[in-house]
């Protein structure tokens, strides 16, 4: 498995691409923006910059890292001779069908396509291409040249040989993978999702404050970031669809999205990619500043 595709040059898939690259991998990185694949590699590059100064790696290594990555705009041509494809495109399932309809017709029959959705069902994804037994759920974690954990999502037709390949691979890319079954948000955002929206409840109803909130969950649980402040940097959008998701697919209420978190997002406070959620963020500093929203007045 050497040809691989990363599909959506964002957050994840810049990170998805270094990995690859790093081990050895020969990695197209795809995106309809051209300004995204620009800063994704100026992105990669500062990141192996910074490899190099703490001597994880050396030059050499990411010289060679960099040699490995090709960016381009046109997923056809990238795919013809693919034999792994992880889609990191935008969480939104109808985009998802339309890419995985369009993969499934420009890629070698014989192609594994992955996909690093956080929430959406890969059965669904799956069913949109004639090859349901070759679809797959790799879910990296962010950053994910740092992060361990390759959650691996088995839809309801991924082939046991697939899953094995993808199980072996995620060892080879020196991350620990993890086998589970195609249920709404998996384990890692079944178990997280409800936790953060359980936090914003205690804000909501006024239990303690924002700082209070997530220092019980650092000191008390040895949470390394509190629940609140993981919720600013996950994007707290990205917390309302996953929430979604879980409603819809169990119809259970207790995933229900705390109306505060829906407000927050109706107003545009989207946690750190918009510079304020539950606190703010200004460019440069590293404070961790309540947002003025939630101080006692
Ligand atoms: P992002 O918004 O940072 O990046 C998405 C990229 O996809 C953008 O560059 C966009 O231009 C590109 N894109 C959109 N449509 C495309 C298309 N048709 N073809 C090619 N590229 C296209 O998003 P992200 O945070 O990197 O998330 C990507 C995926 O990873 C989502 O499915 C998300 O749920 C999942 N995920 C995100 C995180 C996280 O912490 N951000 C963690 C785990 C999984």
């Amino acid at each position: 498995m050497d040809k691989v595709i990363v599909l959506g040059a964002g957050t994840m898939g810049n990170g998805i691409a270094h990995v690859f690259a790093m081990n050895g991998y020969s990695v197209k990185l795809v995106d309809v923006k051209q300004e995204a694949l620009d800063k994704a590699i100026n992105t990669i590059t500062k990141n192996l910059d910074r490899m190099v100064a703490k001597g994880g790696i050396d030059e050499a290594k990411k010289n060679e890292t960099l040699k490995n990555l090709t960016i381009q705009t046109d997923l056809a041509a990238a795919c013809a001779d693919a034999t792994l494809v992880v889609e990191a495109a935008t969480e939104n399932i109808d985009l998802k069908l339309k890419i995985f309809k369009q993969l499934d017709e420009v890629s070698p029959p014989d192609a594994i396509l992955a996909t690093n959705t956080s929430s959406i069902s890969i059965t669904r994804i799956a069913a949109v291409t004639r090859r349901a037994d070759k679809v797959i759920g790799m879910h990296f974690m962010n950053p994910v040249p740092v992060m361990k954990l390759i959650e691996v999502i088995r839809g309801y037709a991924t082939s046991d040989e697939v899953t094995k390949k993808i199980m072996e691979l995620s060892i080879k890319l020196g991350k620990v993978p993890v086998e589970v079954n195609d249920y709404p948000g998996f384990v890692a955002n079944r178990i997280l999702m409800p936790m953060i929206n359980e936090a914003i409840y205690s804000l909501y109803e006024n239990v303690a404050g924002v700082s209070e909130i997530d220092t019980v969950m650092k000191l008390g649980m040895a949470h390394p970031m509190g629940p609140l402040q993981l919720a600013d940097f996950i994007g707290l959008d990205v917390c309302v669809a996953i929430l979604r998701v879980l409603h819809d697919g169990f119809g259970n209420p207790k995933y229900a999205p705390c109306p505060l978190l829906v407000n927050m997002v109706t107003a545009g406070y989207l946690g750190a990619k918009s510079g304020e959620g539950f606190y703010k963020y200004t460019s440069g500093s590293k404070d961790v500043v309540v947002s003025p929203m939630f101080l006692k007045k």
